[in-house]
């Protein structure tokens, strides 16, 4: 509808409050439950009165609003400790004129993103910002120059709107996430993140199964835990580290060929120790487990190899 006025591709990102319900349940919503919901409220609120929107997801006609929301995985032990994921809702979010901002040329040259809960009494969680930076990094394609003019719904609405609350006040923590985004990495992480930290978690897992005789009562912990690494098992982490590096010392003294490629493995994987140790001596908190997650795995894996190597 009027999708022929479209600016393709469009300037703006203006991001919305769609004070949604709250509860872990709706937290754990699927993709589908995300999208049902905002097409039943496009349906009555913003194409009320019209039979058609002429949108489509997945080649089925949808009526929701806005192109993507930014929505929490319920994965943590409280929505503040929540992942969050990025979720389309249309099938052409560059090519449809969506209905969201109350400002027809601006709905002609933006992509609007909604976002779970209400922040008239809270704020939200750096998490998800941090999830919709990398998303516009990683689709800068969406929009002219690569680079979305970034605004909060009420900036740019020709009607009296409140949205998106709370959120104004993370616009400029948004565009230096995605400006500076070394300056995060470490201390937030997407859904997609942290599945790659639970894979490196499952190879520590099954390296120390294969490593030791016993079954080790760290992996029995990452096992039952999944995703909810915390100070406890880095301390274990910890303690794990240690008694590679003993190992390794061990492997030196059995290697005793004295050749240089020996010497010279074992004194960087020793440098590599040394570097997990004092990254773990700042951790603090689950945040920063991602990313020693990810160390520990990478070394582990590179002594699991040297070591395949040196088997006579
Ligand atoms: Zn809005």
């Amino acid at each position: 509808m009027s999708d022929s006025q479209r600016i393709n591709p469009p300037h703006y990102l203006v991001w919305h409050n769609a004070v949604s319900p709250e509860s872990l349940e709706v937290r754990q919503w699927s993709d589908d439950q995300v999208r049902s919901w905002f097409n039943a409220v496009g349906k009555s609120r913003t194409y009320n009165g019209y039979t058609h929107s002429g949108h489509t997801f997945n080649g089925k006609e949808t009526f929701v609003a806005v192109p993507f929301a930014l929505w929490p995985n319920g994965d943590g032990d409280s929505f503040e400790e929540d992942t969050w994921r990025m979720i389309q809702m249309v099938d052409d979010p560059k090519g449809y004129v969506c209905w969201h901002a109350g400002n027809w040329p601006i709905n002609c040259d933006s992509i609007g993103v909604e976002t779970y809960g209400r922040y008239d009494d809270k704020d939200l969680p750096d998490n998800a910002t941090w999830t919709l930076a990398c998303f516009v990094r990683a689709n800068g394609n969406l929009w002219a120059g690569n680079s979305p003019v970034i605004k909060g719904h009420r900036e740019v609405s020709q009607t009296c709107t409140d949205c998106p609350n709370r959120i104004m006040n993370h616009l400029n923590t948004l565009r230096d996430m995605i400006a500076n985004p070394t300056k995060y990495q470490d201390n937030y992480f997407t859904y997609e993140q942290k599945q790659a930290m639970q894979k490196d978690l499952e190879y520590i897992k099954a390296f120390i199964s294969g490593a030791y005789d016993a079954p080790d009562s760290l992996a029995r912990r990452i096992s039952d835990n999944n995703a909810k690494v915390i100070d406890p098992k880095l301390k274990l982490l910890n303690a794990r580290v240690e008694a590679v590096e003993a190992k390794m010392a061990a492997i030196s003294g059995g290697v005793g060929s004295g050749s240089t490629s020996d010497t010279t493995a074992i004194l960087e994987l020793q440098n590599e120790v040394k570097t997990i140790k004092l990254d773990l001596s700042k951790l603090s908190g689950t945040n920063a487990a991602q990313s020693t997650g990810i160390a520990v795995g990478g070394l582990l894996q590179k002594i699991f190899n040297f070591r395949n190597n040196k088997k006579p």
